[in-house]
């Protein structure tokens, strides 16, 4: 049997290097390429190899049979290809004006060609009276037809009427276009390169058993076929298959990251739960805990019990009490004798959770500090004293945490709160906190706002994975609305309104970069404008932005907390984290101009008490379809899983927080976004593959073991965190 006799023979030579020499070849060895174009290739497209070309994927296919009359064109009309005699050639213009232009005849009209790069070597090649195959993108120039740089070759009969097929179009740049690289072109080096290479050249590399199970072609099929397919369906073939291959090789490194964190790591073991946790449940808990958050803190118990090592996202919505989940745990890793600490991203939030964890504990022997950026330097030793002699048991505090000079003795888990504002960089810093061991810490991760489920999949799959998928109880739903800027004095007759029960508001003026002189000023435009309506004494308000110094900061924050003044005006400093209880009205102004997860995040401030909370969106009159989109989706649902998901649709992976410099969304063909279901399946096996044979020896999964090999290092992200 066919299938049988290609594994055996497989078996004996089990590695196979996944870039075999002839692929590693030089571009410039390719016939038709030569030194010149080799490099504008390098420095154009990054090709330096024939397997860069063979990666360099057409963007669109057209039928070459397909040529269109002159006349045909139309203002809409974006590409064309047109047949005609080609006259006129002239070189118009100096220095920089400097172009060669021609006219191109059928017989049904004429069409201006342009080209401004090149020229001399156009002069040699182009023929007047020559009868010429165009193809180009259509722009018009004082209302008539033309094409800049257009790709030509001379017409034969055979071109015209040649059977159907569809031709490649590669994306280019004007420097290549110039030097007669243009999108059509590179599919004519692609085709002689092709012509070199058998499916030896590129191998197999996923299981017989999957391919036949999801209807995929062969890895060499898939690449001729995305290149030359001979119809659609052949390109469709080639795309689902080279898709799945993209997310199933991601996915399975991801799960071997974790399976083998889990069978090998070393970690410190939280052995018991002991008095720290058993007196603080029993006798200064302030609530019950939800279900979801039992559920997590057994999950988290269960990792950390094992002498490996955990590594684990947590997931919950705002306000759906991860605090306490990672105040919890701290206190189990102190009743194991091991020190943990709670990185936050800004000042204002680590200076909350340190209070609220200080007060929370204030009745047992727990030592809790607070490192930030605006800690003394007598503060700094003192706490390093601490640290170093295992008194101190929770260090809570800013990015300062993970400076070089901060060490612990004995350190049992880092927290990282709001992930999406550290880098991959910052997380792996704590593994290397612990001065007189090597073990390294347990590492929890929490969301401020929850993330999409393919992101998470993709960004932090070699985490294991939290969900609170509940909030506390009592909680009265957020009520959103959205008004125009003319509904401004009924909006703050209804803040008057609120105060007057008794409660505070928020007003968040966008402030994207704090440096950013133009916000800063609206911000203080804002402000003016907010003390018109509300004057002294009746009303107090509280600042806080960017650029005061922490001590001012924190003195706004402290005023604002303990309810000596009825409004916080402020920038998205405050977006993460801050927990006023009594606070029931937030106001976001110009909140076109914010995301989705980031009003989302400010949203989450209010509703915290039992009293019933607004949230109210101002805008200009003129939205565009976006910010019309986001304002509706904000007013129908306060579910942050779900607004999560919207965003992803509307703004596509690139954007969303905390994924950007991690380099693992860039998929060449695949799309987290339309590409979900084809990434939950790539998941589901190579899930499947790594629990059953982690070490991928068996028969069949021995040429994605030799794959891995092969690509080992070449991608970015070979450990996350
Ligand atoms: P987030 O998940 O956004 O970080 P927090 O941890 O700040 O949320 O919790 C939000 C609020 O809910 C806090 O005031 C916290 O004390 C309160 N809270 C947390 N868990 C519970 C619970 N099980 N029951 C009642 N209130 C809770
Ligand atoms: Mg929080």
């Amino acid at each position: 049997m066919q299938v049988l006799e290609r594994n055996s023979t497989f078996v004996q030579n089990a590695y196979i290097p996944a870039i075999p020499d002839i692929l590693a070849s030089p571009i410039e060895y390719l016939k038709g390429v030569g030194p010149q174009r080799a490099d504008l290739l390098k420095k154009e497209l990054n090709i330096f190899t024939f397997n860069d070309l063979l990666n360099h994927f057409p963007h669109r296919h057209i039928d070459k049979t397909k040529v269109s009359f002159i006349k045909d064109i139309h203002p809409d009309t974006e590409y064309i290809q047109v047949a005609g005699s080609l006259h006129n050639i002239d070189v118009v213009g100096i220095k920089k004006g400097k172009r060669m232009v021609a006219t191109l005849r059928d017989k049904t009209g004429s069409l201006e060609l342009a080209w401004f790069q090149g020229i001399t070597w156009l002069q040699k090649y182009l023929e007047s009276g020559q009868q010429y195959l165009v193809f180009g993108r259509v722009t018009f120039f004082q209302g008539r037809p033309q094409i800049v740089h257009p790709e030509m070759e001379i017409l034969t009969a055979e071109k015209v009427d040649g059977k159907s097929f569809l031709e490649p179009i590669y994306p280019t740049t004007e420097k290549l276009r110039a030097k007669a690289l243009g999108g059509r072109q590179i599919g004519k080096l692609t085709q002689v390169m092709m012509k070199s290479i058998s499916d030896k050249v590129i191998p197999e590399n996923l299981p017989d058993s999957i391919l036949q199970k999801l209807k995929l072609i062969s890895r060499f099929n898939a690449y001729s076929q995305i290149h030359f397919p001979a119809n659609v369906q052949e390109y469709e073939d080639a795309v689902k298959r080279l898709k799945f291959e993209e997310l199933f090789i991601a996915q399975l490194r991801m799960a071997r990251l974790r399976s083998q964190r889990h069978r090998f790591s070393h970690g410190v073991k939280f052995e018991k739960v002991g008095e720290l946790f058993n007196i603080f449940y029993t006798k200064y808990l302030p609530f019950e805990l939800t279900g979801a958050q039992k559920r997590v803190i057994r999950e988290i118990r269960k990792d950390t019990a094992t002498g490996k090592q955990m590594n684990r996202l947590l997931q919950g919505d705002v306000g759906s009490g991860k605090t306490m989940v990672a105040l919890i745990t701290m206190l189990i890793a102190a009743d194991n004798g091991y020190q943990s600490c709670m990185m936050a991203p800004t000042e204002v939030l680590a200076r909350q959770h340190h209070n609220n964890i200080t007060s929370l504990v204030k009745d047992m022997p727990v030592e809790a500090g607070l490192l930030t950026g605006s800690t003394k330097v007598a503060e700094r030793k003192s706490i390093q004293q601490k640290l170093d002699d295992g008194s101190m048991h929770i260090l809570i505090g800013t990015h300062a945490i993970i400076e070089k000079n901060v060490q612990f003795k004995n350190l049992g888990i880092g927290i990282i709160d709001e992930q999406h504002k550290f880098g991959v960089a910052q997380r792996a810093m704590l593994w290397e906190k612990n001065v007189r061991n090597d073990t390294p810490p347990h590492i929890l991760v929490m969301t401020a706002t929850p993330i999409p489920r393919t992101l998470a999949m993709t960004a932090y799959g070699d985490l294991d994975y939290s969900v609170i998928d509940e909030m506390p109880p009592g909680r009265q739903p957020v009520t959103t609305v959205h008004r125009f800027e003319k509904d401004r004095s009924k909006v703050m007759g209804f803040l008057k309104d609120e105060i007057a029960k008794g409660r505070q508001v928020y007003i968040i003026f966008p402030l994207i970069e704090e440096s950013d002189k133009m916000d800063y000023e609206n911000l203080m435009k804002g402000y003016e404008n907010v003390k018109a309506w509300f004057p002294e004494p009746a009303y107090w308000i509280s600042m806080v932005h960017g650029r005061q110094k922490p001590d001012q900061k924190n003195i706004n924050m402290q005023r604002f907390v303990g309810g000596d003044t009825h409004i916080m005006v402020s920038t998205t400093v405050i977006e993460v984290g801050v927990d006023v209880p009594n606070a029931s009205v937030m106001v976001i102004e110009s909140a076109e101009k914010f995301g989705l997860s980031q009003l989302h995040q400010l949203r989450g401030r209010v509703g915290r008490g039992a009293d019933k909370s607004y949230c109210i969106l101002l805008t200009g009159p003129n939205l565009g379809n976006d910010a019309r989109e986001r304002m509706k989706i904000m007013t129908s649902t306060n579910n942050g899983f779900i607004i999560a998901e919207k965003d992803l649709d509307m703004r596509g992976p690139g954007d969303i927080e905390g994924t950007k410099q991690s380099g693992v969304l860039n998929f060449k063909l695949a799309s987290i976004v339309q590409d979900r279901s084809v990434l939950e399946t790539a998941r589901r096996f190579a899930e499947d593959i790594v629990s059953s044979d982690p070490e991928l020896s068996s028969a069949e999964n021995l040429r994605i073991k030799s794959y891995l090999q092969a690509i080992q290092g070449k991608t970015a992200w070979s450990r996350i965190s």
